[in-house]
């Protein structure tokens, strides 16, 4: 390959979305370039160094079940792994890898660089060629002209960034790197509706500094989670503990006495910043009566001393931020070594996109990550995988793929950009999918490989491994069905103290199993019934789909009803004034959202029920 032929797809960015969508463009057999800033910061973590949490751990294992990089890198770089919720249900577990960031760097880079079909250019893009409303190819800073069928863009945070600290403000990328100023004018000469946002980050702190035996050690979970479900304990690098400490009133005093020279509260910052991930000036004005907030003390890797304190985020000017940080307990004596700020950035409209992330006025052109208005590596993630995908299968001629809200929280993900939009930069929730209850992190495997393998995405040896695993899955049910215990079976002795009704008739292993008392592990630690399955994930996967069959065929009913809705599409270039019967706030909010079915139109704020049935009149009258 070389920059003169035509491309299938070119992606501009090496960040978590372009990453994912350059893998998956070449994956599913498309001629691929990534375009980036720099070779170096493939893959570079902005913010805090961890993966995962609740509802991102659930993208990271769809990902990662479609044959992406981020949970593979998170094996090979986490250096303290927790399940969050493991107390609760399986539908809000959640795996977190807090991550060493030269390591994670080193593993997408790793993977980037031995994908076949795979590119890479450093070199800013600094323009689109468009012809007519078709996107041809991009031209870069050196005035290099590449064309291809399909554009990604993925620039993060890099669209005319402005960073904040205190009242004094530069243009920027993110700190250290460079903005994407000319390509953010001339995007905003495309018929693309664009606004700004704002996110930030906490200074950091040289570990040396801080006295450790005063703050709460939170050491990683034993056994150790695993990320991929091609990964093992054994990709894992050392583990080390986080810490826990707090700010107090001290602190918050600090922070009121500096707010008239905060760009926030002065008005400098326009864009609107994450609600669920607010600095710390926020947190201390909005929840005022509140007198400590808690800090995750989080190392940044293992060959650096600097920490990253979660929690503080700040775009005070810098003297405050040296008097914040050393009023906390344990940070008295400590040395910032960058300092806290915000960025504001261009992002698009998400609801100027198709399910497939190509935009709906420019042939072509794909959008993902943070520039669709969603914050974190995750959702980035997600996004850039199913725009490479679909440039890759636009390039190809054929019909563009997307999960559904019920397949997958990728699926939750796309369908609330698309239909609802946002103001706020969007993070995932478990509260966000209607159906969480089947999106689990344990069955992103089961959800979605045999489509990645349809889709060209997932290669050979993952194909076996999953296929191994559903066999033991599927036997191992079967003989936890077929095998029954009865009041004189040899294994009742050490079966009845472990139940609250003990064994009176004759019970099948699989009806015990559903007794809530009862977990596999007990179960097949009695001889005449283990040893059972040795594959955790496989173990894990027998006992949920027994202990939850119940509320899952309930799932799966609601799903049925709804794929009614939509399944029912609505014409493309359907004008809404014309639907008898709907109130002008309900023609307005169609006309601006453009619903491509029912079921879309349904889940917009303010469309009725009774809106519904009047669309669904007025289609039945279109015949
Ligand atoms: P990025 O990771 O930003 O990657 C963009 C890539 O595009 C970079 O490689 C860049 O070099 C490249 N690029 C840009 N323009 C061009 C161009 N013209 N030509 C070629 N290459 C280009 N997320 C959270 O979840 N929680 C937080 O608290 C949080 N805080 C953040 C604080 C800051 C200061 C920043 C900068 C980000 C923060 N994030 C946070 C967001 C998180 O970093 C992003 O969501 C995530 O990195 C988005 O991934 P992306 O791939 O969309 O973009």
């Amino acid at each position: 390959m070389d920059l003169q032929q035509h491309f299938d797809v070119i992606v501009i960015g090496g960040g978590h979305a372009g990453t994912e969508a350059a893998l998956a463009a070449a994956r599913s057999g498309s001629n691929t370039l990534l375009l980036t800033h720099n070779i170096e910061t493939l893959g570079q973590m902005s913010c805090n160094p961890a993966i995962g949490g609740i509802g991102k751990g659930h993208l990271v294992k769809e990902i990662d079940a479609l044959g992406g990089a981020m949970a593979l890198g998170a094996d090979r770089a986490g250096i303290q792994f927790r399940t969050l919720n493991a107390s609760k249900g399986p539908a809000v577990r959640a795996t977190r890898a807090q991550a060493d960031r030269v390591l994670y760097r080193a593993a997408i880079r790793e993977i980037i660089e031995n994908q076949p079909n795979l590119l890479v250019f450093q070199q800013a893009c600094d323009d689109l060629i468009v012809q007519g409303d078709k996107v041809t190819g991009v031209v870069t800073q050196m005035g290099l002209k590449i064309t291809a069928k399909t554009v990604v863009l993925t620039t993060g945070t890099f669209l005319a960034g402005q960073i904040h600290i205190g009242l004094e403000n530069y243009s920027g990328g993110r700190a250290g790197d460079p903005p994407a100023i000319s390509l953010a004018h001339r995007l905003r000469e495309l018929p693309l509706r664009t606004d700004r946002l704002k996110t930030g980050t906490p200074p950091r702190i040289d570990a040396r500094s801080l006295d450790f035996s005063v703050m709460q050690a939170q050491p990683g979970d034993t056994p150790t989670p695993v990320f991929s479900f091609m990964g093992s304990q054994a990709l894992h690098p050392q583990q080390i503990p986080c810490f826990i400490t707090h700010t107090n009133e001290s602190t918050h005093e600090i922070i009121r006495g500096g707010l008239d020279r905060s760009p926030m509260f002065t008005g400098v910052i326009e864009g609107v910043g994450p609600r669920y991930c607010p600095s710390i000036e926020d947190k201390v004005t909005r929840f005022a009566d509140k007198n400590s907030h808690q800090i995750f003390v989080e190392p940044e890797g293992l060959t650096t001393h600097e920490i990253y304190p979660n929690g503080i985020s700040t775009s005070l000017p810098f003297d405050v931020q040296v008097d914040l940080v050393r009023s906390i307990k344990g940070f008295e004596n400590a040395h910032i070594t960058r300092p806290g700020y915000a960025i504001e950035y261009d992002y698009f409209d998400p609801r100027d996109l198709k399910f497939s992330l190509e935009s709906k006025f420019i042939e072509g052109l794909f959008l993902a990550g943070q520039i669709n208005g969603t914050t974190g590596y995750e959702e980035a993630g997600a996004q850039g995988l199913l725009a490479g995908l679909n440039a890759s299968r636009m390039a190809h001629e054929h019909d563009a793929w997307s999960p559904k809200r019920d397949q997958a929280y990728m699926g939750v993900l796309i369908d609330d950009l698309a239909t609802l939009g946002t103001k706020e930069p969007y993070r995932m929730f478990t509260s966000r999918a209607e159906y969480r209850l089947l999106l689990r992190e344990d069955n992103a495997d089961i959800r979605l490989t045999e489509q990645g393998r349809k889709l060209g995405l997932v290669d050979d040896a993952r194909w076996a491994r999953f296929n191994q695993k559903m066999e033991y899955v599927e036997l191992e049910k079967q003989r936890l069905k077929d095998n029954w215990v009865h009041p004189q079976h040899e294994s009742v002795e050490a079966l009845n103290p472990l139940l609250t009704q003990p064994i009176s008739r004759e019970h099948s292993l699989e009806t015990i199993l559903r007794r809530p008392e009862m977990t596999y592990a007990q179960l097949m630690s009695i001889d005449s019934i283990g040893p059972g399955l040795e594959d955790p994930e496989a173990a894990a996967q027998v006992e949920v789909q027994i202990k939850y069959a119940g509320y899952i065929e309930r799932q799966l009913g609601e799903i049925e009803k709804q794929k009614r809705n939509e399944q029912t599409l609505l014409p493309t270039d359907l004008d809404f004034s014309v639907v008898p019967g709907l109130s002008n706030e309900v023609v307005a909010k169609l006309n601006d959202a453009k619903p491509q079915s029912v079921g879309q139109a349904s889940r917009i704020s303010g469309i009725t029920p009774a809106a519904i049935s009047v669309l669904l009149v007025h289609l039945k009258k279109m015949g």
